[in-house]
């Protein structure tokens, strides 16, 4: 089963969100569990916790369905102390959100060195980060996402990945998302067929499918290698719907969501339903 949804407003509360994914024919979606430009946020009410959890079984989605994003402030591989002490308490409470809501997953991005670490010391650093999470919370997998790798974040190379997962200890809560505009702007091929099936291969050769736990949907705006993040809606981009066909048929992407953050959202109905009847 392919689960084809889009990043969708928690505004009002997070058990708006569910209803927001409903509306466009989603089988899966993601969401902020609180305001992404803000570092602290008021506790989840019990009654939010509730009506979240109602609205989702009566829309029929299951945690596997259902991946939340945390804030884009957090920095896991900070190269100064304020700075990563901010941010891991910022991303526990992250955890125990999701944890709150019965939820498995929690997508974030690595982290940057800010030209003030080396790239071994700051995965190394983002990879304690996640420890620190996951000994605070049970239930929720640390799913990291890679980056097209603007500026020093890292997160680019599957080899980053690799070395974030070799430094988390409890493996069977690490996972990884892969976003398409992200891969392809960091230098991976996806739109020629052997460049797509390269690609793959050399994900699983170094992360491992076994570790993949989401997708992010997304046309690019910059040619493969440009290592910039700018979003496309579907077959507007460089990646073009070729690249969207062979994912939508791919067997290895059964069974986890895949979220589009393509930048126009009043378009999210038509690009599910045209992804959905890609399916042969
Ligand atoms: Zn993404
Ligand atoms: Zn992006």
């Amino acid at each position: 089963m392919k689960y084809i949804g889009a990043h969708v407003s928690a505004a009002g509360g997070v058990e708006n969100a569910p209803l927001n994914a409903r509306k466009i024919g989603a089988t899966a979606f993601a969401l902020f569990t609180k305001n992404q430009r803000q570092w602290s946020a008021r506790p989840l009410t019990e009654e939010s916790i509730r009506r979240f959890k109602e609205n989702c079984e009566a829309a029929g989605y299951t945690p596997d369905q259902i991946l939340p994003h945390d804030s884009y402030l957090i920095n896991l591989g900070h190269p100064e102390s304020a700075g990563l002490e901010k941010s891991r308490t910022a991303f526990i409470d992250e955890f125990s959100r999701c944890e709150q809501l019965g939820l498995k997953y929690l997508n974030f991005h690595p982290g940057s060195h800010l030209n003030k670490l080396s790239e071994e010391d700051c995965l190394a650093r983002i990879a304690e980060s996640v420890n620190l999470a996951l000994e605070r919370t049970t239930g929720v997998t640390a799913v990291i996402e890679n980056t097209a790798g603007q500026g020093t974040n890292l997160g680019h190379r599957f080899e980053h990945l690799a070395a974030i997962i070799a430094g988390v200890e409890d493996k069977t809560r690490v996972g990884v998302c892969l976003d398409t505009c992200h891969t392809f702007s960091a230098g991976y091929d996806l739109v020629t067929p052997a460049g797509y099936e390269k690609t793959l291969a050399n994900f699983d050769a170094v992360v491992g499918f076994s570790f993949l736990k989401g997708l992010h949907l997304n046309d690019g705006k910059k040619i493969m290698g440009s290592r910039v993040d700018r979003h496309a809606s579907l077959g507007e981009g460089t990646l073009g719907l070729e690249a969207f066909r062979m994912i939508m048929n791919d067997p290895r992407f059964e069974n986890i969501p895949m979220i589009l953050e393509t930048p126009d959202e009043s378009r999210w109905a038509e690009e599910i339903r045209m992804l959905m009847e890609m399916v042969e």
